[in-house]
C-alpha cells in the first residue's frame, strides 16, 4: 500500500493504473475507520482493480461551534486497517494541499442540501460537495463508494455528480451496525457506556417504525410516532423526519413512494444520525 500526501504524487501514481485500464475505486473518509468504512473498502475491492482511500478531516463541512477540533483521529491505526484490508493507495493530504491560502471556489448544492441536516448545519453540504468534487478531480475514480448512513450526503453527491457531469459512478453501501443495532460511527467513541446505551433509542425507534411499515402501516404520522417513543432516551432530538427518498421533501401520507425515516439526535454532546429506507413498491421476498 502506498501512502500519498500530495496531489502531484497521487496523479503520478494513478497514471500507471489508468494506462493499464484498471478500474479505480475511491472511498473518501474522515478517518478513525470502523467496520462501516471497511464495508465501503470491501465493496470497492469487489468491483475495482485498485482502491484509493482518502483520509481528510474536512474543515469546510464543520460549523464554527461543531466538533472539528475534537473529531477523533488515529492515523497509525487507520493505516494498519487500510493495509490489512487491501487498500492500494491511502491518500492523506495536509490541509494546505486541499485548501491552499488563496482558495475561494466552492460547489454550492441546491434543494437537496436544504432539509434535514442542512437546516441545522448551514454550509455543511457546501463543504461536503466542494471537497468531494475536489477529491474526484484528484483521484478521477471510475466508482466512488458512500454509506447509506449519510443518506442526504449520498443524495447531494449523486446530484452534484450528475449536474456537473463528473465521470464517476456513485455506489451506495448499506449502513453497517453494531450487533445491537447502533449505526457504526467514528463519533460513537465519544459516548460513555451509559450514553452508548441511550443512543440505542435511535436505531430501536427506526426499526420499530420499519417493523410497522413491513406490517402494512403507511401513515407517515403514525410511523414517526412509533419511532419517537423510542427516541425518549436521547438528550436532544434535532429532527425526526419521514422524507421522499428522491426529493428529501416530506413524504406524502399515506406513503406511496419510497421514503426514508431520518433522525439526528444529541446524546451528551455527541451528534448522531441514522436512517432507514422504507421501500415502495415493496420488493418481493427472496
Ligand atoms: P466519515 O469518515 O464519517 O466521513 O464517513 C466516510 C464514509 O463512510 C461516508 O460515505 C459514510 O457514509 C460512510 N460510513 C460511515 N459510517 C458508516 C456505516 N455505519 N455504514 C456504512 N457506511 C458508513
Amino acid at each position: 500500500m502506498q501512502i500519498i500526501r500530495t496531489v502531484t504524487e497521487l496523479r503520478h501514481s494513478l497514471l500507471e493504473a489508468r494506462k493499464a485500464e484498471k478500474w479505480v475505486g475511491f472511498v473518501p473518509t474522515m478517518g478513525y475507520l470502523h467496520a462501516g468504512h471497511l464495508a465501503l473498502i470491501g465493496a470497492s475491492r469487489a468491483q475495482c482493480d485498485i482502491t484509493v482511500v482518502s483520509i481528510f478531516v474536512n474543515s469546510t463541512q464543520f460549523g464554527p461551534n461543531e466538533d472539528l477540533s475534537t473529531y477523533p483521529r488515529d492515523f497509525p491505526r487507520d493505516e494498519k486497517l487500510c493495509q490489512d484490508n487491501g487498500v492500494g493507495i491511502l491518500f492523506a493530504p495536509d490541509v494546505k494541499e486541499i485548501y491552499p491560502a488563496q482558495f475561494e471556489t466552492f460547489v454550492e448544492p441546491g434543494e437537496l442540501a436544504k432539509p434535514l441536516c442542512g437546516t441545522f448545519r448551514p454550509g455543511h453540504f457546501r463543504g461536503v460537495a466542494t471537497v468531494v468534487c475536489k477529491l474526484f478531480n484528484m483521484v478521477q475514480p471510475d466508482l466512488a463508494f458512500f454509506g447509506q448512513k449519510d443518506f442526504q450526503q449520498c443524495a447531494v453527491v449523486r446530484r452534484m455528480t450528475n449536474d456537473l457531469n463528473l465521470p464517476v459512478e456513485i455506489v451506495t453501501v448499506p449502513t453497517v451496525r453494531e450487533p445491537d443495532g447502533l449505526a457504526m460511527s467514528s463519533r460513537n467513541r465519544s459516548l460513555c457506556p451509559e450514553q452508548r446505551q441511550r443512543a440505542l433509542g435511535i436505531s430501536r425507534g427506526l426499526y420499530a417504525a420499519m417493523d410497522q411499515f413491513r406490517s402494512g402501516e403507511r401513515n407517515a404520522g403514525r410511523l414517526m410516532s412509533i419511532a419517537k417513543e423510542h427516541l425518549a432516551t436521547v438528550d436532544r432530538l434535532q429532527y425526526l423526519e419521514l422524507v421522499d427518498a428522491d426529493t428529501l421533501k416530506p413524504a406524502e401520507s399515506p406513503l406511496r413512494r419510497a421514503a426514508v425515516l431520518c433522525v439526528a439526535a444529541f446524546v451528551g454532546s455527541t451528534r448522531l444520525i441514522d436512517n432507514v429506507l422504507l421501500p415502495l413498491p415493496v420488493p418481493p421476498r427472496d
